[in-house]
């Protein structure tokens, strides 16, 4: 598939899909774009290109995301960019070899971006042996029985991103559940920043006698004897390497595939939230030969600060340097418009689906977490005093930056430490960002209203985790819990994302990663068990279409160049129908049709899903039905 200089359609299933390369420029214009918000620059090229398109849809509800929300009935293309919209045919535009295509009546949007995923691994996830669908730790402890059966003895049994948020027990489950399951087998079950293991785990990992690495826990109760709980620790195990690790050629395909689900649901940008070398190299090559279908914002993590300023740096350097083609790694902006370096991101805290964000006050004992310590508050991953001098350094270095941070006392770290580097450099329009950000807290809101700091959000654990968080926390304590409103309230960025990470689809994966579900829970702010949290912060379908559009734009310096369907800008657009013969409906619509005939073949299908899709599937009618509607209409 080429993509450079000729009008191609990502028309994948039923999604299409129009990313190209190549450059928008414009100047700056400010603009209020969501209440007070002051830092939108919807300045479009000059339409310096004319005549005739490759393409013009018309007969559609182009819902254009521009500075006014403004709505249109046709778009003409022309190579990579947007050469007009309007409200006819625009024939002017018309030539012999224009493609015209009646849209008749569907809603084009601007292709929507993710602010946050792991395409790669989630990927690579998909070629190992697929966990399914696991509820409650019981179903869990039958699917380690069955490994038990099934591989050989003494096998390490992994379970993956089971979080107790999200079990019907609402809690880990105990050393003792593991033995239960398999008292002569590994067991670990990895939730990423925290990991629960058997009594074998800890034999054969020598935990008894091992010490906490850094930043790290090996709890142990009274008697000085490891609980199974491992937080932030689990590199203290002797996990064996994978016996069969995927080829080359099958992480590049399973990338691939990934990437076309993604355009499925009218995705055509994606933040990777995380990358390395590997990663980004397969990128740029599947850029070279044509095959990237969504254009990916590259975020540099740094896994391990070391243990001073100086080693911080050099570590700095190390992620930085040149790779293959002699292409660097970073500063910020490196690449084009298809594989561009973000930010710099380091993990400052745990997460808040495993008791260890770090919260201003404490967690609270209790089961769900394992919490025995009345004092514990969470966990720092990396020193606030290096992790401020590495970025006062990589801020020099021109990177912008962002870090993990859930929890409101890793927040006000991380917040401190731009406060610092402003002392030195105006940061205010360097764009640095918060990641999850999930609870704020008034200072923090100041701080970034005064640094202009926006964020990435994960709207997915409103759905999933809020029900057990209030158990956990108590209502005043979420009475901040992804406060959306607000934060644009305050004039402040968010951009909607799932951190998906695990798994391909896009209803069962870890994290779901449906962006019509995301909007539909920032509209409703509705969980899985139907509560509604913090009514006063749903948004307006408008602020939800920018939250997936222009507003991730914002977040990487893009939205000069998409994120709106303005003339001169790329042509990312994703519609509900590709008007093509024999085409399907699409992205909008393609899985509730698809959905529905699954259903209506008997096949099974998860509570959750279910839930998920008559939920959905009543939503998402009205909200293509209101961006269909004037301006006037939406609420
Ligand atoms: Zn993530």
């Amino acid at each position: 598939m080429k993509h450079c200089n000729s009008l191609h359609v990502l028309a994948i299933g039923c999604a299409l899909l129009t990313p190209y390369h190549s450059f928008a420029r414009g100047s700056s214009e400010p603009n209020l774009a969501s209440g007070k918000a002051r830092v939108y620059d919807y300045t479009v090229p000059s339409a310096a290109a004319s005549g005739p398109a490759d393409l013009i849809l018309y007969n559609a509800n182009v819902v254009t995301v521009d500075a006014k929300f403004s709505t249109a009935k046709a778009i003409a293309i022309k190579d990579d960019k947007i050469l007009a919209v309007g409200n006819w045919q625009l024939e002017k535009y018309q030539g012999p070899d224009t493609k015209m295509i009646d849209a008749k009546g569907s809603t084009i949007l601007p292709g929507l971006y993710d602010s946050h995923v792991h395409s790669y691994k989630a990927a690579i996830s998909s070629l190992e042996d697929l966990q399914p669908a696991l509820d409650s730790i019981a179903a869990a402890q039958d699917y380690i029985r069955q490994q038990v059966a099934a591989k050989p003895a003494k096998s390490w049994i992994v379970l993956q991103r089971l979080y107790p948020t999200r079990l019907k027990e609402g809690r880990f489950p105990t050393k003792a559940e593991l033995d239960d399951a398999a008292p002569d087998n590994p067991v670990y079950w990895n939730c990423g920043p925290v990991g629960i293991v058997n009594s074998k785990a800890i034999e054969v990992s020598k935990l008894m006698t091992a010490g906490n690495p850094p930043y790290g826990e090996i709890v142990r109760d009274g008697k000085h004897q490891p609980t199974g709980l491992l937080r932030n620790a689990d590199s203290a195990l002797k996990l064996p390497a994978p016996a069969h690790p995927p080829t080359n050629k099958e992480i590049r395909d399973a990338v691939i595939h990934l990437h076309q689900l993604y355009n499925q649901q009218g995705i055509t940008s994606i933040g990777e939230r995380r990358t390395y070398p590997e990663s980004i190299d397969l990128f740029r090559d599947l850029e070279k030969t044509g095959e990237l279908s969504v254009r990916v914002n590259c975020t540099r993590l740094m896994d391990d600060i070391g243990s001073s300023v100086d080693e911080a740096i050099t570590n700095l350097d190390a992620i930085t340097n040149s790779g293959r083609g002699k292409l660097p790694y970073g500063p910020t902006g490196v690449g084009d418009d298809w594989v561009r370096i973000g930010p710099l991101k380091v993990f400052l805290d745990g997460g808040i689906l495993v008791g260890t964000a770090y919260m201003r006050h404490p967690w609270g004992i209790g089961p769900t977490y394992q919490i025995t310590e009345p004092a514990y508050r969470g966990q720092l991953n990396c020193d606030p005093v290096i992790l401020g001098g590495l970025y006062e350094e990589a801020a020099r270095r021109g990177w912008q930056l962002t870090a993990h941070c859930t929890g409101d006392a890793a927040l006000d770290d991380l917040l401190n430490i731009y406060q610092r580097i402003q002392f030195k450099q105006d940061i205010r329009e360097r764009r640095f960002l918060v990641t999850h950000a999930n609870f704020q807290t008034d200072q923090g809101w100041e701080k970034c209203q005064k640094l202009n700091v926006a964020a990435d959000v994960q709207p997915i654990w409103l759905y999933e985790d809020a029900d057990s968080l209030t158990k956990t926390l108590g209502e005043k304590r979420m009475t901040n819990f992804l406060s959306l409103k607000t934060w644009l309230e305050k004039g402040l960025v968010i951009g909607g994302g799932s951190d998906h990470m695990v798994g391909t689809d896009s209803f069962e994966a870890t994290n779901p990663w449906n962006p019509w579900l995301g909007m539909w829970i920032a509209l409703t702010r509705k969980t899985v068990h139907d509560q509604e949290i913090l009514p006063r912060e749903k948004l307006t379908r408008e602020q939800a279409i920018r939250f997936y559009t222009i507003n991730n734009c914002y977040l990487n310096f893009e939205e000069k160049k998409k994120g709106s369907l303005e003339p001169g800008k790329l042509a990312d657009v994703s519609t509900e129908h590709a008007g093509r013969p024999g085409a399907r409906r699409a992205p909008q619509n393609a899985w509730f049709c698809a959905e529905l005939s699954r259903r209506r073949g008997g096949t099974t299908r998860t509570t959750f899903r279910n839930r998920v899709c008559r939920r959905l599937s009543r939503e998402q009618t009205v909200l293509s039905r209101s961006v269909a509607f004037s301006r006037q209409r939406l609420p």
